[in-house]
């Protein structure tokens, strides 16, 4: 009799070990973790719980595209929870993750504690000013839609105040825009601006000449686009410089003030500064008491993973894996896309059959485009450039953004603005 009660008490303790539903807390919802939310979604398989500061996903490539006024922040964010909202076991929250207990498993939010069997951080990165955060004030720069609205809204009333007075000196100020940093993302505003003043604005203004706007990239290395090739970087720097862009490389910003800056003992005047010249690890990640790089990026295993904490797995920006090529792999979109596919397929593996794979980066390229039809684009060993380049990052882009609605949004709006010169979302609030 007491062996049957035995028997039967393991039995249920067996059956209830083998059918709890794990729980998966994701901290982001950049393209990190909504990719892993998706496939532990489809699956059904686990419970998941996605916390985001953000109430949208964010498709940060074409940020700039917001704040140069080609494109509206809806057309390039979308809610969070209407992208997950078919999967019914995930619950998607508004909060901010201050903390996380990892001994514990805990989460520690504005909005509650989180238990978690697994845990995704899936953070990304935040701007970073070399030490100087005194800029930050005078240079924005670009991470999020807040960001996009305010430059926007800082570049198109320097037209206005610049159409306002009669004195050269000041409108020469207000005409100079300066952006530190020659990689993608400064390489796209310049251009932007630079085809913004020569076209769009060309005939809107009745005394002052667009056509007259300073735009100065300056880049501390010997050439701008330092991840590309050096033949691709010429191709891009005399794009930049057709659109009025002047580029200044081997250059290193001294001072930024409300005035302008200062590249060595050089004054620019300048009422535009942008800053697209470095990012670093968000906060969070010294609270973790884990191994970090030098830039404060989580160290982690082969299989994404925490050496300490194997249910921790780190994705995206935020991580620092290295177990591939010796060096980090970049802070790119398809990194973070695909880490956090693999780190939700292992936890599901890991559920079903106690099992897991090491992660394996599969480069699709890069590209980066300048003003309306030119690009450059390495593909697999392939230098494209022009405007076949360009036609391959606008399908890139495309195929890449979030929701259908929003493509076709996306698709109109530059038709629109490619046959016209438009930008359609010149809207100062
Ligand atoms: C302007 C710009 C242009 C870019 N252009 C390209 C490009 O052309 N091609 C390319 O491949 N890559 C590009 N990138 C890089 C690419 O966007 C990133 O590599 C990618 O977004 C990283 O994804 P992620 O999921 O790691 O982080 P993110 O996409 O940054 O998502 C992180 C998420 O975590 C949330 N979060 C952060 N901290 C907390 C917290 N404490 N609590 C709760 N939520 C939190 C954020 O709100 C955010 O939603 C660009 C980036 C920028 C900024």
């Amino acid at each position: 009799m007491g062996r049957l009660i035995s028997l039967s008490i393991f039995s249920v303790t067996f059956y209830m070990s083998m059918h709890v539903i794990k729980r998966v807390l994701i901290i982001g919802g950049g393209f990190a973790g909504l990719n892993a939310a998706k496939v532990l979604g489809r699956s059904g398989k686990v419970e998941v719980i996605l916390i985001d500061r953000m109430n949208h996903h964010l498709f940060q490539p074409l940020l700039y595209q917001v704040a140069t006024a080609g494109l509206n922040p809806s057309d390039i964010a979308v809610p969070i929870r209407s992208i997950l909202s078919k999967y019914r076991n995930i619950t998607v929250l508004h909060g901010n993750v201050n903390s996380v207990d990892l001994k514990n498993r805990k989460v520690h939010t504005n909005i509650g504690e989180y238990h978690y069997d697994y845990l995704i951080l899936a953070c990304g990165v935040q701007n970073s000013y070399f030490g100087h955060e005194e800029w930050m004030e005078h240079a924005p720069g670009l991470k999020n839609v807040v960001d996009a609205i305010a430059i926007r809204r800082q570049i198109l009333a320097a037209f206005e105040k610049a159409e306002r007075t009669n004195d050269p000196e000041i409108q020469k100020k207000f005409l100079t825009f300066v952006i530190v940093g020659g990689g993608p993302t400064g390489v796209e505003l310049a251009g932007a601006i630079g085809e913004m003043s020569r076209f769009t604005l060309a005939r809107d203004f009745r005394n002052i000449d667009p056509k007259l706007t300073r735009i100065l990239l300056i880049e501390a290395e010997s050439r701008i686009l330092t991840s590309f090739s050096e033949n691709h970087a010429s191709r891009a720097t005399r794009d930049l410089e057709s659109l009025g862009v002047q580029v200044w490389t081997s250059s290193q910003v001294t001072r930024i003030d409300a005035d302008g800056v200062e590249v060595g003992k050089e004054r620019i005047q300048a009422a535009t500064v942008l800053w697209a010249a470095g990012v670093k690890a968000m906060d969070l990640n010294k609270k973790l008491g884990v191994g970090l790089d030098t830039q404060g990026r989580v160290i982690v295993e082969p299989d994404l993973s925490l050496k300490e904490y194997r249910q921790v797995f780190v994705a995206g920006d935020q991580a620092h894996f290295s177990h591939q090529t010796g060096k980090p792999l970049p802070a790119l979109a398809p990194v973070a896309l695909q880490q956090g596919r693999c780190i939700a397929r292992n936890i599901l593996l890991e559920v079903a059959r106690h099992q897991r794979q090491e992660f394996r980066y599969v480069d699709k390229g890069q590209m980066a485009t300048i003003g309306r039809s030119k690009a450059v684009a390495e593909i697999r060993g392939l230098k494209i450039k022009g405007f076949l380049a360009w036609i391959i990052w606008i399908f890139v882009h495309i195929y890449y953004i979030t929701g259908f609605n929003n493509r076709i949004l996306v698709v109109v709006q530059w038709a629109m603005s490619y046959l016209s010169y438009r930008r359609g979302a010149r809207l100062i609030y």
